[in-house]
């Protein structure tokens, strides 16, 4: 009898540092075949080690046939926190495929003593409250959604992101294309150049972009901070690398 072993493959839905460091770290214990997934929507993404393919799936549907062609066994959401589309399709089709998926997602922010917060349930809502909050806004949301604040009348921004945000963009603004991690003392020094009276930002999470919101504290300005969009129930949830570590090992156990 011939006993074949074959190391079983994972799929990390990615985009994100975390994304890259749980690659990373799967790559060096080197116990299963690592593919990253990619959208795509960053000219010069990092690249994590193991495989890696870019683009869309074609939904839910085309996701699960992915899974099934490639011989997936398991599959890691390490999507952003706004990326609800690829969280929603990749339960569906992991559920449909018979595939374990696990969520590794960043700790919300939460407001502490001293910060001036206001919740938003969306971009477009966010949008709203400007006019009540000043006339100089950080807009610190990434490349996608910007669109949403190109009416905001009366209104100038700073916008800052990794990539050029798509049009429409507001009509008075100021591009930065820059990618984190950010320092309290440089945040506050942009701030306060451009004489910044709100911050708007997601609630991303994690330490690479938290300083804005010290730095917002710091300066007595209030922070538009729009809510994470609702995700799939039912899927197991971790907050770091080190958790999925665990989870993967008790999956080819
Ligand atoms: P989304 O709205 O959830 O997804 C839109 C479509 O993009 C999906 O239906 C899927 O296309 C494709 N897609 C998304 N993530 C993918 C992945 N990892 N691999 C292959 N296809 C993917 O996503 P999004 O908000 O546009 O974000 C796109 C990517 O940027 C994600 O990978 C996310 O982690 C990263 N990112 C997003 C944000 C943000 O604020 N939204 C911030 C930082 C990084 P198909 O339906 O064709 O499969």
């Amino acid at each position: 009898m011939v006993v074949v072993n074959v190391t079983p493959r994972l799929l990390i839905l990615g985009g994100t540092t975390e994304a890259r460091n749980l690659a990373e770290r799967l790559v060096a214990r080197g116990k299963v075949d690592v593919v990253s997934s990619l959208a795509g929507r960053v000219a010069s993404p990092g690249m994590p080690p193991g495989q890696v393919r870019i683009g869309g799936f074609d939904g839910a549907t085309g996701l699960m046939e992915w899974i099934r062609a490639h011989g997936i066994r398991a599959v890691i959401d390490a999507t952003h926190p706004f990326a609800a589309t690829m969280s929603w399709n990749a339960a569906a089709a992991a559920a449909a495929s018979h595939v374990p998926l696990l969520a590794l997602r960043r700790t919300a922010w939460a407001p502490g003593e001293g910060d001036r917060w206001h919740e938003a349930t969306s971009l477009g809502h966010a949008a709203l409250m400007l006019p009540e909050l000043g006339n100089r806004h950080f807009l610190t949301i990434g490349r996608q959604g910007v669109s949403s604040f190109a009416d905001v009348s009366g209104a100038w921004f700073l916008v800052r992101s990794i990539d050029p945000p798509d049009e429409p963009t507001p009509p008075q603004m100021e591009l930065l294309l820059d990618r984190g991690p950010y320092w309290l003392e440089t945040e506050i020094l942009l701030m306060r150049g451009r004489r910044i009276d709100t911050v708007i930002t997601k609630n991303s999470g994690g330490a690479a972009t938290a300083a804005k919101l010290i730095a917002a504290r710091e300066l007595g300005l209030p922070v538009v901070m729009v809510q994470r969009p609702a995700t799939p129930g039912g899927v197991p949830e971790v907050a770091d690398v080190q958790g999925v570590l665990e989870w993967v090992d008790a999956q080819i156990r």
